[in-house]
């Protein structure tokens, strides 16, 4: 009777295992990935399923990863998967505690990113969402695990550079400021709230006030003096304010202020 409950056991665990393996959270580590399709890449593992004329940019994911070392001025550590879901489904399967979210996401612990149903369909297509969730993993790899939480608490910087860098807006600036006006909606600080936390109407004009900031940073003060920003940045995210005094030599309100300014807010 115990050897037979044994057995019981041990069959639903194997099954539970190989479900969870071909068609659950485990797929980005199952040995075939039925209905995907392989990209081939020196520097990645990169699966598509049901793939477009307009996804074709997986062809360019070498060169995708290498812009990104060249912008962040640093190098991924590790190999990435990337696994591009149908774009007629949801991510729920994948990641279940996602909700069924169709954009993407950075899982940086597992070097692991979903590219989602909402991201294929949208007008900007794949690259934008690509770009924006491989600038999260490359800052991550560079940086140790509690360090990599507290930069996607603050959210402010690692959103605004992803955005910036990835050329994706929810909204162009003046859509932006029309939507600031006309709901008076004020921003007192660029990180009040954590992102993820977001409701997404919110989020999306939160992404973009971000983005908003860092364009402001590069277009004020050069692209050279963001890089170098970065590189404390990662190592020492709780004193944020203390390296952007010593990269910028004015202190992170000050610029805030005439930024603010310049948005005629
Ligand atoms: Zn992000």
């Amino acid at each position: 009777m115990f050897k037979k409950k044994i057995t019981y056991i041990i069959a639903a665990c194997t099954l539970g295992l190989l479900i969870y393996l071909f068609w659950g959270p485990l797929f980005p580590w199952s040995p075939i990935k039925p209905g995907f399709q392989k990209i081939p890449s020196s520097k990645a593992n990169v699966y598509i399923q049901n793939m477009l004329s307009s996804d074709s940019i997986v062809y360019l994911i070498d060169q995708i990863l290498e812009d990104e070392q060249v912008f962040h001025q640093l190098n991924y550590v590790d190999r990435v998967t990337i696994i591009i879901v149908d774009p007629k489904t949801n991510m729920k399967r994948f990641a279940p505690w996602l909700k069924g979210s169709g954009y993407s996401v950075s899982l940086s612990l597992l070097n692991l990113i979903y590219i989602g149903p909402t991201a294929r369909n949208s007008p900007f297509g794949i690259s934008t969402y690509l770009k924006h969730e491989l600038s999260h993993m490359l800052m991550d790899q560079n940086t140790g695990f509690r360090k990599a939480l507290t930069m996607h608490e603050q959210g402010w910087f690692l959103e605004g550079l992803a955005q910036y860098y990835s050329g994706h807006y929810f909204y162009s600036r003046a859509e932006f400021i029309e939507i600031c006006k006309s709901n008076q909606i004020r921003f007192n600080s660029l990180r009040e709230q954590n992102p993820l936390e977001m409701s997404f109407p919110n989020l999306k004009l939160n992404y973009t006030y971000y983005q908003l900031f860092v364009e402001y940073l590069v277009n004020q003060h050069g692209l050279q003096l963001l890089q170098e920003y970065m590189k404390l940045y990662i190592n020492e995210p709780d004193n944020y304010q203390e390296l952007f005094s010593v990269v910028y030599g004015l202190d992170l309100n000050t610029i805030l202020d005439s930024f603010k300014t310049s948005l005629k807010l």
